[in-house]
């Protein structure tokens, strides 16, 4: 029996991410997208982009509107490519709008003083998914698993709002989530944090112009950071709420 389980752990390996802050991404995984010099036929990526997330005169993409389906990159691969680089989160919305080679951080100099201080150690976050899709939910259950581990920060999430320190979004922010996700922040202890996860959230993604949004929640709230996915991967998560809480690049 004994040697049994031996075998059984021996098999398994290591279950946790040693460093989630330096890991590889194994696989497909399209993460931070690199613009070169190279001549494309501009208004063509334009066109082809399902979410208006490409301008052009300098090209630029939109992270915060990519849903990062790849069909740029495949059109014209000299001039877009997809690095497997998960740290895209920023608290700075113009950030996320990509124009080159350049890294997306947090800017230390827009986090709020009591966040370094009240939440450096301890973080509790309560996830509301306003009419998500379940993807990015499903990816930030990932950051509480064995591989991930986002405890280990001492950041959880929990079940309640009163509990928490600040409020993770999900999905594209439904006329119908609206009150719940308003009621939610209220019941939230001040002071918190305002996360918005995926691009659903972010922009409404391609649900932008639906009339079944109400996103008036985002014009009266500030929000602390901005995690670009769709969905977000666990990685790009943990990385930018350390980032955010720590000061961690
Ligand atoms: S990967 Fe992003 S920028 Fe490129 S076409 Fe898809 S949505 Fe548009």
């Amino acid at each position: 029996m004994f040697i049994n389980n031996l075998k059984i752990l021996f098999h398994q390996g290591k279950q946790f991410i040693p460093d989630v802050t330096t890991t590889d991404v194994p696989g497909v995984f399209r993460g931070r997208p690199v613009i070169t010099d190279a001549a494309c036929n501009e208004q063509q990526l334009i066109d082809l982009c399902p979410t208006g997330a490409i301008s052009g005169k300098p090209l630029s993409i939109d992270l915060g509107r990519c849903t990062f389906c790849g069909e740029c990159a495949i059109a014209c691969p000299e001039k877009i490519r997809f690095t497997k680089d998960y740290k895209m989160s920023t608290n700075d919305r113009n950030r996320l709008i990509v124009t080159g080679d350049q890294p997306i951080e947090v800017d230390a100099d827009k986090v709020r003083a009591e966040i370094h201080r009240l939440f450096g150690r301890s973080l509790k976050l309560r996830e509301v998914s306003a009419a998500g899709d379940n993807s990015c939910e499903w990816e930030l259950n990932a950051t509480s698993n064995v591989n991930f581990d986002m405890g280990r920060f001492g950041i959880d999430f929990v079940a309640s709002p009163r509990h928490a320190d600040g409020i993770v979004v999900t999905g594209p922010i439904s006329e119908n989530m609206a009150e719940a996700l308003e009621i939610c922040y209220h019941a939230t202890p001040d002071p918190k944090i305002l996360i918005l996860a995926g691009t659903d959230a972010i922009s409404g993604g391609i649900f932008a112009d639906s009339p079944a949004l109400n996103r008036s929640f985002l014009d009266k709230y500030k929000v602390d950071l901005y995690v670009p996915g769709n969905p977000v991967h666990p990685l790009a998560f943990v990385n930018g709420v350390l980032s955010l809480v720590r000061g961690k690049k």
